[in-house]
């Protein structure tokens, strides 16, 4: 997504090899036509699978699984990382180690969300280890409902969690595809996804 690219360019902070700060317009101060446009692109994307829910992760992800679900007409189902006592006891949960934060939590849906007649689209911010992807796959996996997908704003290419995803047979759609980045600039693997501009 040639947008999301250019913006990153222009607005993305490279804090390490590893770590891209874009916290001005995508996970703390959020720009949302540039969010609703997102949505569109993972709506396209995806629009022929029939998806019945989309699925994230509090928090970053809410927004971009709002503008998606929106634009696909259809429900999202944020994963909470802390039990609420207004939670059903009946959840589906998986363990997920954080990149960014170097701790592990659990993540978990209320089990009356997700069924085995779902077909589920689950979207992130980032890409990288793969670690909260997979554990969302997992609850999906587990509540028998299929996974058509998961769509990621940015990968981080260089990292294994594209790998990880599809040696599980999992799709991934990502709109802008880091190849590596320092100091000097970063590089994106071309095109991100052919059907989109
Ligand atoms: P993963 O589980 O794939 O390692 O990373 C998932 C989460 O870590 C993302 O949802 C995102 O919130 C955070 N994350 C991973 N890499 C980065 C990064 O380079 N920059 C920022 N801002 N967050 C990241």
């Amino acid at each position: 997504m040639k947008e999301l690219q250019e913006r990153i360019l222009r607005d993305g902070k490279v804090l390490s090899e590893s770590v891209l700060k874009v916290d001005s317009f995508l996970n703390h101060q959020v720009d949302p036509q540039l969010t609703m446009k997102i949505g569109e692109a993972f709506a396209e994307i995806f629009r022929s699978e029939r998806i019945t829910k989309v699925m994230t992760i509090e928090a970053s992800g809410i927004h971009f699984a709002m503008a998606t679900a929106y634009a696909l007409g259809v429900p999202f189902i944020y994963a909470k990382k802390k039990k609420a006592i207004t939670q059903a006891d009946e959840v589906y949960s998986a363990p997920v180690h954080s990149f960014t934060r170097k701790e592990t939590y659990q993540i978990s849906v209320a089990r009356h969300y997700v069924g085995k007649d779902d077909r589920i689209l689950i979207v992130d911010d980032f890409l990288a280890t793969g670690a909260a992807l997979i554990g969302l796959a997992k609850i999906v996996k587990e509540s028998g409902a299929h996974l058509v997908g998961v769509g990621a704003v940015i990968e981080k290419s260089f990292q294994e969690g594209r790998g990880l995803l599809e040696q599980e047979g999992i799709r991934v759609e990502s709109l802008a595809r880091i190849q590596s980045m320092s100091a000097e600039g970063i590089h994106f693997l071309q095109p991100a996804t052919p059907s989109i501009k």
